[in-house]
């Protein structure tokens, strides 16, 4: 079998979507990856994220199941039985939408809306807060080149890139020389806010630990940098957030990447406006963006549909924040694209949802708990890996996925169309 070397495709992994993978063919199988982290090496050769030499299993056929078996089945008879249930459904939620490609993601847009549906993108804490935000109140955003090329001071708030975008660090965001950073970490103050020492702690020059009040932190903040002193520090040391406040003052191109870590709490849309003051204020004298921490490859993908179709009250009236909020009743059905919904299910909505007899239709490249406890399961071939597709970086940039393997199924956006076509 002959061998292929293809040089710079994209990773799927997550979304730094990474551009510089040289991958070595020989008919299915990948004999040697370069430049690529662990998470990724998994998305290639099929291992499990988080350990790698564990198999990822992947589905054999499509399925339609009921309450004794699950009969493998063509895909045209699981898009029927997939779209008998939608059509018999009272309400429809569609889960999901970051680890697909974007055909997938605004075909699935388009069907969602006409059917009435309530989306849940699995991102949604994160990237919806952010999405209403920037319309309502605007702030800067910048491409990764420029956070390499540009960044003084690099700060994480709520963000542990180790554990969403693991190169973020080597190639843009810490260790990475640029235009003006030449020197690397050395030309940049890089600091964590999180509540609990974590693998960045160790490659960070200053660390803040605080105990959850992220916004007393923030407006002490903003009365440092005024020249003001402070009266409440919240949980945070005050040499703390005042050495903070020092490298804010003096960095000329300040980045902060935000993860979902502040939004847990009640107050996250309180924190996100004024995170966006502050740089805002900051940006009066300096260059100062920031960028949401995404962690599905092409979470920001979905949210360029919304923009593209310029639909902004959709967010208001059809999406929904986040899947904890969901109260399963009778006559429910989940699609699920991409993602696992049932594995963030709480213990009392996957109770709720046997009690209520709601269906699920799955549309997976794996045989996650979704899939196999799904009434319909129709498997997908994987964007970037066994299909090409476009999607987004967490900066907003497009990206071109290749196809390296030959696909088993359809892709999902070819699922939908038929699925589509039936409704
Ligand atoms: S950081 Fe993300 S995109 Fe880059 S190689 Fe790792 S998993 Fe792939």
């Amino acid at each position: 079998m002959s061998e292929k070397i293809l040089r710079s495709i994209v990773c799927p992994g997550c979304s730094c979507l990474c551009d510089d993978i040289d991958i070595r063919v020989s008919g299915g199988s990948v004999l040697q990856i370069n430049n690529v982290c662990s998470w990724g090496i998994g998305r290639f050769v099929g291992g499990k994220k988080f350990a790698q030499k564990k198999e990822r299993k992947r589905p054999e056929g499509h399925y339609i199941s009921d309450k004794k078996e699950r009969i493998a089945v063509s895909v045209d008879e699981a898009c029927a039985k997939a779209a008998h249930i939608i059509e018999k459904s009272k309400r429809i939620f569609i889960y999901g939408l970051c680890q697909c490609g974007n055909r997938a993601q605004a075909r699935i847009y388009e069907m969602g809306k006409r059917l009435n549906a309530t989306f849940i993108p699995s991102e949604g804490p994160l990237l919806t807060l952010f999405l209403k935000q920037s319309v309502q109140n605007g702030f800067s955003l910048c491409t990764l080149e420029e956070v390499r090329n540009r960044a003084d001071v690099v700060v994480f708030w709520g963000a542990n890139p180790i554990h969403s975008c693991p190169r973020l660090v080597s190639r843009y965001a810490i260790f990475a020389r640029g235009r003006f950073t030449e020197r690397g970490e050395e030309d940049r103050k890089a600091f964590i806010v999180d509540l609990q020492p974590t693998e960045l702690t160790k490659l960070c020059n200053e660390v803040i630990l605080k105990d959850g009040n992220d916004l007393a932190l923030l407006k002490a903040i903003r009365k440092l940098l005024k020249g003001e002193k402070p009266d409440n520090y919240g949980t945070v040391k005050p040499r703390h957030a005042r050495k903070l406040a020092e490298a804010l003052n003096e960095g000329l191109y300040i980045a902060f990447f935000c993860g979902r870590g502040p939004f847990y709490g009640e107050e996250g849309e309180t924190f996100l406006r004024e995170l966006i003051e502050l740089v805002k204020f900051l940006n009066r004298e300096k260059n100062c963006v920031l960028l949401p921490l995404a962690t599905d490859f092409n979470t920001v993908g979905f949210y360029h549909v919304i923009l593209r179709n310029a639909d902004v009250d959709f967010l208001k009236n059809s999406v929904m924040h986040d899947v904890r909020s969901w109260e399963p009743r009778t006559g429910d059905v989940i699609i699920g694209l991409g993602s696992d919904f049932v594995w963030f299910l709480s213990d009392e909505q996957k109770r709720a949802m046997k009690e209520k007899e709601v269906r699920i239709v799955s549309i997976s490249s794996y045989e996650t708990l979704t899939h196999v406890n799904s009434s319909v399961a129709l498997s997908c071939a994987m964007a970037g890996i066994e299909v090409e597709d476009l999607c987004f970086r967490l900066d907003s940039i497009p990206v071109k996925l290749s196809a390296i393997m030959e696909p088993v199924f359809p892709a999902d956006w070819e699922i939908l169309e038929k699925l589509d076509a039936l409704l």
